[in-house]
């Protein structure tokens, strides 16, 4: 097929900071601040974070700043736990802890919008106890955002952090190296993969969290992306892509839709497979710099 622009809304989970691992990469909420000007400088407009409320806890002004930017918050919980391992009623409970905390800061204020991330993008597995849940959290007001696409950039924290630590200019150089290589990649393959599969340009919802990596590389991400023909576009209008009332109803999707929705070739199996066998004989590099192909790794 023709190469269409990409057209891809850019979203952000675990504001202000992910947790972090004390020994490697500590949380740090003014990477918040600093995200949100490479946002404004690299003009990309629109960008909803997603906020875990127990990371929040005074740092009111800083989510402030953000919506005074014109930036979105969405709700990813109090305690980010993962709604396929505990009661559905607790899960909720978290859901209203959170949506409480957004709330007394004006999140939703203007006429903004209800957002709702699941953490690990992992809903229910239980049908039935999914369908609750999705039902109440929509009774909230809440649109619950997938994400198509995913930058993998979890996967680069703690190579990243140990290098940072170290301060070792040139292993810092090449994991940065490694992960815009691959999130670009992956991005770029995925979404290409999916079009293919729905025969027609799709808008994109793609991922990154408030870590050590999108503290350092978003900026350069967001360059080689537009390179590769992305254009930023707003949620909102991305959502209205007939792909996630798929996800709405698809059973056993899980939150990334991509994957979730474009069935594998036995070559492309094959391939996985033989990638990770190779990956899994690299297992130092992987481990130590962060993975190549990390869409093939899982
Ligand atoms: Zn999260």
């Amino acid at each position: 097929m023709p190469a269409t622009p990409l057209r891809i809304a850019l979203t952000l989970d675990d504001a202000p900071s992910v947790a972090g691992r004390a020994d490697v990469a500590p949380g740090d909420p003014s990477r918040m601040d600093r995200i949100l000007e490479v946002l404004q400088r690299g003009q990309v407009r629109d960008c909803a974070a997603f906020v875990i409320g127990r990371m929040a806890a005074g740092e009111e002004r800083r989510l402030a700043r953000w919506l005074e930017a014109g930036y979105a918050l969405g709700n990813h919980t109090f305690g980010h736990a993962n709604a396929d391992r505990v009661e559905p009623e607790e899960f909720l409970r978290d859901v209203e802890r959170c949506d409480a905390l957004l709330d007394s800061i004006g999140a939703f204020a203007q006429g903004r919008p209800r957002l709702f991330r699941y953490p690990y993008l992992r809903r229910p597995g239980h049908p039935e106890r999914r369908r609750w849940l999705e039902d109440r959290i929509e009774t909230l007001g809440y649109r619950i955002v997938p994400a198509g696409l995913d930058t993998f950039d979890y996967q680069f924290e703690v190579p990243l952090g140990r290098s940072v630590a170290r301060q070792d200019a040139a292993r810092i150089a090449r994991v940065e190296v490694r992960f815009l290589t691959a999130a670009t990649r992956a991005l770029v393959g995925d979404a290409r993969a999916l079009e293919a599969h729905e025969r027609r340009s799709v808008r994109h919802v793609a991922f990154a969290h408030f870590g050590i990596v999108a503290d350092r590389c978003l900026d350069r991400l967001v360059d080689r992306l537009r390179a590769a023909g992305a254009t930023f576009v707003p949620l909102a209008e991305a959502l209205e892509d007939p792909i996630y009332l798929r996800y709405r109803v698809e059973e056993a999707a899980n939150g990334r839709v991509a994957g979730a929705l474009v069935p594998r070739s036995l070559a492309g199996r094959i391939r996985r497979w033989a990638v990770g066998q190779s990956m899994r004989l690299g297992l130092f590099a992987q481990r130590e710099y962060g993975p190549l192909r990390p869409h093939l790794a899982e």
